[in-house]
């Protein structure tokens, strides 16, 4: 690979992976149950692309925000150039091209981590697993339990809907140039139990009650006050930390019921 000759650029957040065992070991981690297709976010050079084109059976679908790695990726990777898809992320929608059921993967550009989680939250019915490497501290955060420092909207967004592992710790020498954080793997598997409350109304309680994660529910959820019996919904006694994942959406469901 010429890297060498690419400058990397800060405002793409570009670090690019130079270990080949490691990026076998990210995409080794795709189950490949039941789909068959993956987009790569930010395939940049293209270290974790090679490994996922290696079986001919996977659709693979690269979307990178760069103009120069979209003209690179185009040169030397032999798939149809309407899977190297130019674009931001976070403005790409699956629909667009009927995407329906497919696994995302990448070394993730860092600054944007939690609106590319957000994002696939956005789409989650589409996305069974998600494979990929973020900062180690955002990577602790969303593997994240109740009770424990790091605990907070994220662990309970994506918890909600995925069943999520730390896999492993990345160091940064690695990369290209050298990070000033460590990185980690996770996966994402979406959980097969339905949500049964409302979306919407679950991230709005969530942050809320984080934003003031000391105080208690009864008094972080004061936005709620005026619905008919408030004083009776559980675990209003509880600091947002305390509660687990499951009591979060016990807990959203009571607040919809009495709307
Ligand atoms: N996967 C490569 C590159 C990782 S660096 C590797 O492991 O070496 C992050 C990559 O994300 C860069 O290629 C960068 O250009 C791209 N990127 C940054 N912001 C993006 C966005 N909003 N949407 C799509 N790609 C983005």
């Amino acid at each position: 690979m010429q890297m060498h000759k690419f400058f990397s650029k800060k405002k793409f957040d570009q670090y690019f992976l130079k270990d080949q065992n490691i990026a076998k070991k990210i995409v080794n981690h795709l189950s490949f149950e039941n789909y068959n297709t993956v987009v790569e976010v930010g395939p940049g050079l293209g270290i974790l692309t090679r490994y996922l084109l290696t079986n001919p059976y996977n659709h693979v679908f690269l979307i990178e925000i760069d103009e120069e790695l979209i003209y690179f990726l185009k040169k030397n990777f032999p798939i149809s150039k309407n899977q190297i898809i130019h674009r931001d992320f976070l403005k790409w929608n699956p629909e667009e091209i009927r995407l329906q059921n497919f696994a995302i993967i990448g070394n993730f550009p860092y600054k944007i981590s939690s609106q590319i989680l957000f994002h696939i939250l956005r789409y989650n019915q589409y996305i069974p697993e998600c494979v990929g490497m973020f900062q180690k501290e955002v990577a602790k955060r969303i593997t994240s339990h109740q009770g424990n420092k790091t605990y907070g909207i994220l662990s309970v967004l994506v918890q909600t809907f995925y069943d999520v592992k730390y896999l492993f710790t990345v160091k940064e020498k690695v990369f290209f140039p050298i990070p000033n954080v460590q990185s980690a793997v996770i996966s994402l598997k979406r959980k097969n139990d339905p949500i049964y409350c409302n979306k919407n109304m679950l991230f709005q309680c969530v942050k809320i009650a984080f934003n003031q994660r000391r105080k208690k529910l009864k008094n972080s959820l004061q936005l709620f006050n005026h619905i008919p019996n408030f004083y009776e919904i559980p675990f209003l006694n509880k600091r947002a930390e305390e509660l687990s994942v499951k009591e979060f959406l016990q807990l959203t469901k009571e607040i919809e019921i009495r709307k």
